[in-house]
């Protein structure tokens, strides 16, 4: 098992972080973790794109 990672930038705070996508998740997910930098939830939206990679969009939840 390996896991797709992307950075995408907080809506809150605007850092850059990293985020982990799980594959068995699906082709699209929509999940909410809290920043590691402002520990406000944000809400990830991430699409599996034509190469085979995640799109990963970051929304204040
Ligand atoms: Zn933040």
């Amino acid at each position: 098992m390996y896991r797709e990672s992307g950075q995408v930038q907080c809506p809150y705070c605007w850092e850059m972080i990293w985020m982990d996508v799980d594959p068995s998740g699906g082709d699209v997910q929509n999940f909410i973790e809290d920043c590691e930098v402002c520990c406000k939830p944000i809400q990830y939206i991430a699409r599996l794109n034509d190469e085979g990679e995640y799109d990963i969009e970051a929304r204040t939840s």
